[in-house]
């Protein structure tokens, strides 16, 4: 089973994604571009590991408050088009402190250094003098509430992702 943990993003958030998705399309870019209900933001690449419940059971060993996810920014890795968040040390620190959960229990996974981003397009194709520097990234923000385990397949029309299972955060006194 090829696995990840990331959080769902809010129809709010897609939003404003697609938002950016539709500017980039104006401007006559063409590629993968990913599909509304397959926006999410990964925290931890398992790959293939075939327990699932041992990854849940070192999700609920985390403990954390639900926190503000926002907009931010535009990046790229090579040939994959990617939207940013706002640097937040709370979200940095459910990372290692999931990393580290993995880490006990044995469970492998991705080991680069942590860089919030959500892909929007794979493999883009451009005329070479396209000026991005008009794209407008909406001000959207979302409340993190919980994390997911996903399973990544391949199917006809691309990647499916199914959640199997979800952790809360705590509930926010104050
Ligand atoms: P495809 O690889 O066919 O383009 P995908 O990247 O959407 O599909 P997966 O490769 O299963 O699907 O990845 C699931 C999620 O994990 C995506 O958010 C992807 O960017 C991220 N991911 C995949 N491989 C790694 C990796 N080695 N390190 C960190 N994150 C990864
Ligand atoms: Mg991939």
């Amino acid at each position: 089973m090829r696995l990840f943990v990331a959080i769902e993003l809010s129809e709010e958030m897609k939003k404003g994604l697609l938002d950016v998705q539709g500017q980039f399309r104006r401007l006559g870019v063409q590629g993968n571009y990913t599909r509304p209900e397959n926006l999410h933001l990964t925290l931890a690449f398992i790959g293939e590991y075939p327990e699932p419940d041992k990854v849940l059971e070192a999700m609920a060993s985390l403990s954390f408050y639900p926190m503000e996810l926002r907009l931010r920014g535009l990046g790229s890795f090579g040939e994959l088009w990617w939207a940013g968040l706002e640097e937040r040390g709370d979200l940095s620190r459910l990372v290692s402190q999931l990393r580290r959960a993995l880490a006990q229990a044995g469970i492998p996974f991705d080991k680069k250094k942590f860089l919030p981003h959500i892909t929007l397009v794979r493999k883009p194709e451009y005329r070479r003098a396209s000026d991005f520097s008009s794209i407008k990234i909406p001000e959207t923000s979302m409340e993190a509430e919980r994390l997911s385990l996903m399973l990544s397949t391949r199917g006809k029309a691309g990647m499916i992702y199914t959640g199997l299972g979800c952790v809360e955060a705590k509930p926010n006194l104050g």
